[in-house]
Order: C-alpha cells, then structure tokens, then sequence
C-alpha cells in the first residue's frame, strides 16, 4: 500500500525533516527551480520535454538511467550486421508520432516480411489461410467488444463456437502481442485498439534500418542546451508537492547524493509497472500527498511481462530448410518461447525468441544461461534441425529492471476507464504520462508513448 507518512519517510531517507515545499533543499540550500520537471527519459519524457522546451517553457527530465530511450534499447554491436533492439523494434503502421521523425531527419525504414511459417507436429504450414482465420476472429472482437460489454479474452473464446485449434492460436497471438493473459485481458480494451490500429494500417510493420534509438536521440535533437535539462543517473524517491509548487527528491545512481529540485509542475512518466511497485522497492516513487485516484487506477491495470533473446548464429541454419527460407516470422506451440522472428528482407543469420504474457512468467528468475538453454532447445525444435554454434546472446530483463519492471501494459476486463483516470492532472501539478496513459487505443507502443508525453506538455501549458 502507498501510504507515506512523515514517520515512514524520515526512516527511508535518513535525513533531517523535511523543509516545506518550496525552494531550499534537505540542508536548506537554495534548490534549482523549474516550470515543469519531467520524470523519466524514454520517448514519452522525451516528446514533453520537447513540447515544452519549444512554449519556451523552462523544463528538465530526471533519468534514472545513464541513458535516455528507456524501453527503448538498441545495442550497436560491430560484429552485428544490425543493430540488436532489446525492447522496442517495430513501427507498428503509419503513426505520425514517428513518421514525422522519420521523414523529418530523412531516416531509413523499412518493411518488415510478415510472411509467418507455423511450425506443428514437425510440419510446416504457410500462414495464409491460419492468418485469415485469426484475423476473422480478431474481426469479432473489433465488433463485438465495448465498454458496456466487456469480457475476459478467454471468457469470449469459450462462450464461442471457433474450432479448438483456432482458440489455440488465436490464443497464443493475443497473448503473445499483448503479453497477456488471456483469463485477465478484456476484449473492450482489445476492439479499441483494433480500431485504432486500422486508422494507421496498424496490421504493417517497419523497422529503423540503424535502430529505434534514432527515435529518442531525434526528439531530444534541437532542444537547446538539451544537456542541462537532460539529467542521467538521476533516480527520483519522492515527490512533495502542493498545488503550484512540488519538490522532486532524487539520488545520484552514480554517488548516492541526494538532491532536491523545485518545479511548479511535474509531468511522471515513469513505466505502469514502477507505478505500481511498493514504496520501498527500488525505483519506486513516494507522493505526498499521495494522487490516490492515479494509484487506485495504475493498480486496475496489468503490466505485462516479456522475455526477448536475439541470438547471432555462424550462420542463417534456418534458410537449410526451403520451407523456412522465406519466413519473418516462426509460429509453434513450444512451451516457452513459441514465436521467433528474423531479420528478413534483411538477411542475417540473426533470430529474435519471444516469450510473453503466461510463457513468459515460466522464465521468471532464471538466469540468462537457462534462458538461453531454453531458447536453443525450442527453436531446434521448431525447424528440426541442430542449432549451429551460437555467436552471441543479446537480452535485458525487464522483469528485474527496477526501472521498468516488465514489459507494457493491458487493460483487464472491466477496467477500460481506469486509463483515463490515469492520465487525468492532479492539482493542477502532477500530470502523468507514458505508453499506459495513451487513451487513442495505442498504449503499449512507441507512438503511443510518444502522443502521451506531447498531451501531457499541452495540459502543462494549458494551465499557464
Ligand atoms: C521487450 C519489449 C518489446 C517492445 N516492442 C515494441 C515494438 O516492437 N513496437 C512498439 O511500438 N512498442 C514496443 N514496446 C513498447 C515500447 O517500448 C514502450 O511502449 C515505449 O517505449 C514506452 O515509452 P515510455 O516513455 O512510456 O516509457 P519508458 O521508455 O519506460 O520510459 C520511462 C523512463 O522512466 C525512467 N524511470 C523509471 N523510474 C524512474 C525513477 N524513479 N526516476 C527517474 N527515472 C525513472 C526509466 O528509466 C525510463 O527511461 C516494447 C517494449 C518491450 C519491453
């Protein structure tokens, strides 16, 4: 439970009380002060950042991090033919949140093959009439889901009259995108962003020829003086506030020194799933007082859990089998890590291994040498042929990320208004953003992310 009291705060920082909320710091020293502080540099800190600096308002971002891009993670490896994305990889359709960018610093993007091969009982199926098939289903849902209606995922699939071999893989396409489960994921929240994702041929997917980090890197392009108002290693522990006026408590990761700064707005955008978290785990931010509505809200949400491997092989072993050589995408019913996907049209001889929503729970605590074990076992599995000698093994776990702690977030049935309950301003100071908060059906992706942080910055300026 988020409850922070004077006694529980004073045994968690150690320090001489609290001043009052305004501009001196734990040992009365005159702190920096801002308009707006924003918590947290992935996109979506990034475009408020932005958005503000250009309304000529004076604003920093506070990163725990000693790199900005947050779930977005992008590894630039010499030996790699292409850059290795950790977190976020695709563009999901034609969101101006990023083509925008795209066309603006005259980027290279370029589809992705979305041929999907599925793999059962040693036979190989091409995915067309599969596709077509769950497709169908996903069709129902965009019709049938609504607020007034909602209903788990799985609750809709056994009320339905779709063959059993469908519900499976329909099943795992929904968890797995989702990094859901289906007993828990509502079908309201499912239709909205079908919905949505058709506005923007969201079913087509692009990849940054040298990495989604050119995303961050571009929003934070232009600001002026763009290193003063960028703080890394910056971990925020509590914010103290009163309508107009709020002290940020934050820790040098680097030297545990602590610091206050003072803005007459903040904008969090940290992840749901540090939201969530209780006030003393690491990476956890204490409010007071506390903005009980958001937290009761953050609380209705999931936040979904994902492990990802990118493994580099001496050789793309997979294109040995004519049926697979032309493949994007792996489908199967492996326990563990049922989809994987290549580098195609580019060739490499690089895989990604995705486990997701109840999969991924199964890996929860294993160390990177098991997963990679796993992985290894499924994918021999999968094509029926013996893995050639691994090059290198790629993962971040964002499960263990106290700056994350999972993956992105979905709606359970039921708790559809809980989102904007999530991004409402509280007091006119605390303003939240983040993939979760985005109330256009695109939580859970870079666009999305991006779209909040600018609605944030407009609620801030709004307010002048
Ligand atoms: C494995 C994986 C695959 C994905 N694939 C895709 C994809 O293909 N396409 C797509 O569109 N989306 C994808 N996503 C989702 C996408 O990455 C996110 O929706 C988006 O990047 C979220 O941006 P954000 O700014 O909301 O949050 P974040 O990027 O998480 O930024 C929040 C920032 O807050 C910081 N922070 C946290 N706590 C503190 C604190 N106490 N003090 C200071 N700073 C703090 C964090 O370090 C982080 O930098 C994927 C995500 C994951 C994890």
């Amino acid at each position: 439970m988020l409850v922070w009291n004077r006694t529980y705060f004073l045994s968690r920082l150690s320090v001489r009380a609290l001043p009052p909320v305004g501009f001196c710091d734990t040992v009365g020293v005159p702190v920096s002060d801002w308009d707006v502080l924003i918590v947290g540099a992935g996109v979506s800190g990034l475009s408020a950042l932005r958005v503000l600096d250009r309304a000529g308002l004076r604003a920093a971002c506070l990163e725990a991090r000693n790199r900005i891009g947050g779930r977005i993670e992008s590894i630039h490896d010499p030996a790699s033919p292409v850059p290795i994305e950790l977190g976020a990889e695709f563009i999901h359709g034609r969101p101006a949140e990023i083509w925008d960018i795209v066309d603006r610093r005259h980027l290279a993007a370029y589809d992705c093959v979305e041929h999907a091969v599925y793999s059962a009982g040693g036979h190989f199926q091409h995915d067309e009439e599969s596709w077509e098939k769950i497709s169908g289903v996903l069709d129902d849902i965009k019709r049938l889901g609504s607020p007034e209606r909602d209903r788990t995922f799985r609750n809709f699939l056994d009320q339905s009259s779709y063959p059993a071999d469908l519900k499976q893989w329909v099943t795992s396409y929904v968890e797995g995108f989702n990094a859901a489960r289906a007993e828990v994921i509502g079908i309201a929240s499912l239709a909205e962003d079908a919905r949505a994702a058709d506005k923007i041929h969201g079913g087509h997917s692009f990849r940054t020829l040298n990495g989604y980090d050119v995303i961050p890197a571009a929003l934070v392009d232009g600001i002026e003086d763009s290193q003063a108002k960028l703080r890394l290693n910056s971990v925020v522990e509590a914010i103290r506030w009163e309508p107009g006026s709020a002290n940020v408590h934050l820790r040098n990761a680097l030297t545990g020194e602590r610091q206050v700064m003072h803005a007459h707005r903040v904008i969090v955008t940290i992840p749901l799933g540090v939201l969530q978290a209780e006030p003393d785990e690491d990476g956890a931010i204490r409010f007071d007082p506390e903005p009980g509505e958001v937290l009761r809200a953050a609380r209705k949400l999931r936040f979904g859990q994902v492990f990802r491997l990118v493994l580099r092989f001496q050789r793309a072993f997979w294109e040995d089998k004519h049926e697979l050589s032309s493949a994007g995408f792996l489908l199967s019913r492996e326990p563990i890590f049922p989809t994987w996907w290549t580098t195609l049209p580019v060739h490499s001889p690089i895989l990604t291994a995705w486990s997701a929503g109840p999969h991924a729970d199964e890996l929860a605590g294993r160390s990177k040498d098991e997963i990679v074990r796993k992985a290894l076992s499924s994918i021999g599995k999968i094509t029926g042929l013996e893995p050639p000698a691994l090059e290198a093994a790629y993962f971040h776990n964002w499960r263990d990320d106290p700056f994350a702690r999972g993956a992105y977030s979905y709606v359970p049935a039921g708790a559809l208004a809980a989102r904007e309950k999530l991004a409402k301003p509280v007091g006119e100071t605390l303003f939240f953003a983040g993939e979760a908060t985005n109330l256009d059906g695109y939580s859970a992706t870079v666009h999305g992310a991006i779209a909040s942080g600018a609605r944030a910055a407009r609620q801030v300026i709004q307010q002048q």
